[in-house]
This record gives structure tokens, C-alpha cells and sequence, in this order.
């Protein structure tokens, strides 16, 4: 096996890489350290996240730094903030003892005099976003005109982030006889374009195949119905209690949907997507690395700059548009020569996207079943055996062994073992006891959903919401504002009968618990929208899903209190309809802003 000291670093790098643990190269370090140090050449490089790259291309940079000279002679570019971070600290880390190498971040967000001023003092290697890179340049803040390298990192998120005008700017800004490293995880057309336009003849290394995940991630599938991915999302949750994930959604509110769903479930888990400050982002990365975050919600982008080691599970709560970002993601798990699991959430209509990924990673999935609720509960109950089993014993306990001794008097071991397991045990029999198999088989052609509820069902329950006509809405508005208040597919509100200061509705009794829940303290422009189960089970009346009578014949749909317009009071009249079946109000507590 070779090791750094053949690669051809210096005494300074090699102590700086065994402070850092690092014992044995890593296979895109051992292909790239020695052509980069050897010779000027612009180079490519494929390789997987998690391969090591920021080293591949770090220790050779800084070998090759006149620390001597103020001047700027590496530029580093990337795609987010985090990752600009990341590479900055990383390189601190390996000059260590290079005394005077000077690596600083730029990056948006953060204040642009600061970093001029940093910048200014004299870095020999800047680590910047496109976007503030440019903008740097614009005001003349950085001079990159003298720079020997360059480095394109994460080269295919930067093109898929929309940076490639960005790029072409900063690299018309540098002289024509620097060199080029460009890394990337995969190599779609627009990175060839890139390679071709501003690269000479370079060299070319891929580690693995060519666009393969890494082979330490095992990936699976799991085929369910639209409107189960929440619930599926919980039970492979709950499936494993250890689980530390990234939970990948396509859209920022479902991203904070999903992770607030999770919170009030009860499960260690945050957000990560770019409506959220800068800030709250690192709160919540902190958090994560301190794994007190057990299951991170994350959209591409802000994923992008993750590198946390350990994650045993990636969770793709929808599947990405492009293939790459499948790849991204998986990446995120089975990092560092550890073992990963990358699940996919799916429904039947998807089943030919997984076929395409496929072909892509040439990797196989592995199709898998959601386990039963039954089934769950097994696991629990050994994991909390396990648990039990594996507790370091407290001594501080035992002055207290007496009084608890005769508390516990007269209960035999077997008994004792039953009541300590069924403290824990019983809360997800209780959960799961009666609820349904989520498994939608992939062959059945249909995916009507509709049939998954009748077959199992526990029957349909009829409710009461304090809002109607004179609020603005019509059976659809109505509909659309409960499912996408609760979270709920596109069947499973129905029979929605909108009188004019309250209104009807159905779901089936499995999310019954969801609604009421939901619609807890919840308040609309500063108003309490109450839902209660209805006294009349009837559920006649109009709309529902044929579009029947109801206020159909109004016309165009009216708007009803959509989410992004919902808690901002935009001062829509909202009636002061009275609850007339008011009664009892459960007393969890809920944000009115959801979403
Ligand atoms: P990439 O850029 O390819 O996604 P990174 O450079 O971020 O990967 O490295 C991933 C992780 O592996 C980091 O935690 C890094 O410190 C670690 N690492 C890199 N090279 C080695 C090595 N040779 N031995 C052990 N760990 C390494
Ligand atoms: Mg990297």
C-alpha cells in the first residue's frame, strides 16, 4: 500500500497529515498528488464526495505556494458558502506548519469589507463562491490577475447552481498560463464545455467508474402510495433508532414541512434549505455534527456543503429531476471507507427513474418493503432490550435501592422484565397497533391511491371547520387548504361541504389524528380555524371529489388562504363566523405560521 511519503509531499505536509490521522492515501490522492506536484498540467479529476478530494488537490497547492510572496496564487472555487468554509479550515489545517501561507474565504453573506480587509493583508490562496468572487472583482477587492493555479471544486454543482457565466468572468480575469484542476463527482455535458473552453489538453483521472456512487453505499427503494412518503418516512425512521440521516426533499417548504412534522412527532430533527438565515443554517449544522440532529431535512443545494462523517443513512424523501443529484446525494453516506444506506421513497408512476439511476451508478437497488407496524415494533422492543442490556449501571442509584426495592417488592424478574420494556414499548404499539400496510406493489398498474384506503380501511370520519363561504372559499379552496395545512395527498379529503360561515368535510379515520392535531391553536390572519370531529356522520352534501353542486357554478376558483399568504395578515376579511359546535380544544400547543 503506498503511503504519503511516496507521493512526494514535504516533511512540513507529512507531519501536518499525520496530525490529521490520515494514514493511507486515498485512491484520488494517490493518482493526483504526484502528477500535480510533478508537473504544471491542468488536470480533471472524477471522483465520489467523500474520496477525499479537498486533500487531492490541497496538500500539492500549498506545496507549491511561494509562502514568501504575498502575492495570490491559488484560487479555489466553489459552490456554497459551507463547502468554501470547509476547504478554507481544511487547508489551514494542512499548512500548519508552512508558516507563512495565509488561506482566506470569500463567500456571500458575510461582510465583503471584512474579507477585503483579510484579503488585502495578503493571501497567497483565496477560496471563494462565484458570486461574491465576481463581485470582489468588480469593486476591485482581490486581484487574481498573477494566480499560477486554479481550481474548480465540485465543478458539476457550480454549473448545476447556475455559475458558469460566473466562472467564465473570474477566469477571463486570470492569466492564460496558470493551471487548471477541475474536481468533480461526475462529468455532465456542461463540465466537458468548461473543460474544453478554458482547460489545455489536460490530464485526466477517474476514480471508480465514471459517474458510479461509491460502492460502500447500498441503495434501496421503497414503492408507496403519494400521500404515505410521511408516514413511510417515520416507520424507516423508526426502523432504525440509531439512524443519523439527511432527508432530501426538492422544495424548501417541503424540506421545513417534513423536518417540522418530524419535531412535533418527537423525533431529533431540523431544516436546512436557503430561506433560513445564515445563522439559523449554522445552528442547525451544529447541531447535526453534535448528532443531536438525528435526522436532517435538506434541500440539494444547502446539502451541498454537508461533510459529516458517519451519516448512516440517506433518505430521499422525493427523488431528485437529475440523475447527478441522486449521486450527490448518496454521496452524503458511506464516507470515509464507511458503509452507508441510501433509501428512496417512490411511488409506482417513479419506478422508471430508478431504472435510470441505475444505469447511471451501475449499481443495483434493492427493492424493499415498509416494514409493518408490527414489525416496528419488534425492532424497538430489541432495541430497547439491547439498550437495556448495554446501560453503563449509575451507582449513584444505589442509595435509593432500598426504597425502590419496596416499590418493586413482590414482582418476579419476568414480570419486572415486561412492565420495563412496556414503558417504551407500548407508546409505538399504541402508534402502530392498528395502522396499514404502506406497500404499494411496483407491478400494479394503477396508482389510484384510493384503493390502498378502502382495503384496510377503518372508515371514514366526518368534520367540522369554523370557515366557509363568507371566508373566501369554495369546496376546492377548502380542500386544498386542509390537504395542504395537514400535509395530505390528493384524495384524502373529501365530500367537502362549504355552508357559509363554517363547512364539512371526510378523511379517512387513519389521519384523523393528523387533522386534529393539525388544526390545534391553529390561527389564520390572528383567527383560531378549529376542526372538530362532526356530530353528524352523514357526510352528504356537495364537492367532494366529483365536482358536483357545491359552489361550483360561482365560477373560477376563489383563493382561499394559501400558505405563503397564510399568518402574514394580508388583511383579507375572514367573517367572525362563531363556532357553533364549540367544545372542547385540545391543548397541544402549534405555530400558526406552519410551512
Ligand atoms: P470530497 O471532497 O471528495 O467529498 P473530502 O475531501 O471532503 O471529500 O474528504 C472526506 C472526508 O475524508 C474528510 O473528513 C477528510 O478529512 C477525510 N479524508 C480525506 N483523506 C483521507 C485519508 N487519506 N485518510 C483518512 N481520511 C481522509
Ligand atoms: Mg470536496
Amino acid at each position: 500500500m503506498t503511503k504519503f511519503e511516496a507521493l512526494g509531499l514535504d516533511k512540513s505536509l507529512l507531519d501536518a497529515v499525520s496530525d490529521m490521522g490520515f494514514e493511507t492515501p486515498s485512491e484520488v490522492q494517490e493518482k493526483a498528488i504526484p502528477i500535480l506536484l510533478e508537473s504544471e498540467t491542468d488536470l480533471v479529476a472524477l471522483a465520489q464526495t467523500g474520496t477525499g478530494k479537498t486533500a487531492a488537490f490541497g496538500f500539492p497547492l500549498i506545496q507549491k505556494i511561494d509562502g514568501n510572496s504575498r502575492t495570490t496564487q491559488g484560487l479555489i472555487l466553489s459552490p456554497t458558502r459551507e463547502l468554501c468554509l470547509q476547504i478554507t479550515n481544511e487547508l489551514q489545517l494542512y499548512s500548519k506548519y508552512e508558516k507563512n501561507i495565509s488561506v482566506v474565504a470569500i463567500y456571500g453573506g458575510a461582510s465583503i469589507t471584512e474579507q477585503a480587509r483579510q484579503i488585502k493583508r495578503g493571501a497567497q490562496i483565496v477560496v471563494a463562491t462565484p458570486g461574491r468572487m465576481k463581485d470582489m472583482i468588480g469593486r476591485g477587492l482581490v486581484d487574481i490577475t498573477k494566480i499560477d493555479y486554479c481550481v474548480l471544486d465540485e465543478a458539476d454543482e457550480m454549473l448545476n447552481m447556475g455559475f458558469f457565466e460566473d466562472i467564465q468572468d473570474i477566469l477571463s480575469n486570470t492569466p492564460n498560463e496558470k493551471s487548471t484542476w477541475l474536481f468533480s463527482a461526475t462529468m455532465p455535458k456542461e463540465v466537458s464545455i468548461i473543460a474544453k473552453k478554458f482547460m489545455h489538453s489536460p490530464q485526466e483521472i477517474t476514480v471508480g467508474a465514471k459517474n458510479s456512487g461509491a460502492s460502500t453505499v447500498q441503495h434501496e427503494y421503497y414503492v408507496v402510495s403519494g400521500r404515505d412518503r410521511y408516514p413511510a418516512l417515520k416507520r424507516l425512521a423508526d426502523t432504525n433508532p440509531d439512524i443519523f440521516s439527511v432527508i432530501f426533499c426538492r422544495t424548501k417548504r417541503d424540506t421545513q414541512k417534513v423536518a417540522e412534522k418530524l419535531i412535533e412527532d418527537g423525533y431529533n430533527a431540523g431544516a436546512l434549505h436557503g430561506d433560513l438565515s445564515q445563522n439559523q443554517r449554522d445552528l442547525v449544522m451544529n447541531a447535526f455534527r453534535k448528532k443531536q440532529i438525528q435526522m436532517l431535512v435538506a434541500t440539494d443545494v444547502a446539502a451541498r456543503g454537508i461533510d459529516v462523517d458517519d451519516i448512516t443513512h440517506v433518505i430521499n424523501y422525493q427523488l431528485p429531476d437529475e440523475i447527478e443529484t441522486y449521486t450527490h446525494r448518496s454521496g452524503r453516506t458511506g464516507r470515509a471507507g464507511k458503509s452507508g444506506i441510501s433509501m428512496v421513497i417512490v411511488t409506482r408512476s417513479e419506478l422508471r427513474k430508478i431504472k435510470a439511476i441505475e444505469k447511471k451508478i451501475k449499481q443495483e437497488f434493492l427493492q424493499k418493503n415498509i416494514p409493518t407496524g408490527m414489525e416496528i415494533c419488534e425492532i424497538q422492543l430489541y432495541h430497547l432490550a439491547n439498550k437495556i442490556k448495554d446501560t453503563k449501571i449509575n451507582n449513584d442509584v444505589d442509595s435509593y435501592l432500598p426504597a425502590i426495592n419496596d416499590v418493586l417488592q413482590g414482582i418476579d424478574r419476568e414480570e419486572l422484565i415486561k412492565k420495563i420494556v412496556s414503558v417504551e414499548f407500548t407508546r409505538f404499539y399504541n402508534y402502530y397497533n392498528k395502522t396499514k400496510d404502506l406497500n404499494t406493489s411496483p407491478d400494479r398498474s394503477s396508482d389510484s391511491g384510493k384503493s390502498d384506503t378502502s382495503f384496510n380501511s377503518n372508515g371514514s370520519v366526518r368534520y367540522f371547520i369554523n370557515v366557509g363561504e363568507k371566508d373566501g372559499y369554495d369546496w376546492m379552496s377548502l380542500k386544498d387548504f386542509i390537504r395542504d395545512t395537514v400535509g395530505l395527498g390528493k384524495e384524502d379529503v373529501y365530500k367537502v361541504d362549504v355552508k357559509e360561515s363554517f363547512s364539512f368535510f371526510n378523511t379517512e379515520a387513519e389521519v384523523t389524528e393528523q387533522i386534529l392535531s393539525t388544526f390545534t391553536e391553529f390561527k389564520v390572519d390572528g383567527r383560531f380555524v378549529n376542526v372538530e370531529i362532526s356530530k353528524n356522520p352523514g357526510g352528504g352534501g356537495g364537492g367532494g371529489n366529483r365536482r358536483g353542486k357545491s359552489f361550483r357554478d360561482k365560477g373560477k376558483r376563489k383563493k382561499g388562504p394559501r400558505n405563503e399568504d397564510r399568518g402574514r395578515g394580508k388583511g383579507r376579511d375572514r367573517g367572525n363566523s362563531k363556532n357553533p359546535n364549540s367544545g372542547k380544544r385540545r391543548s397541544k400547543k402549534r405555530k400558526g405560521d406552519f410551512f
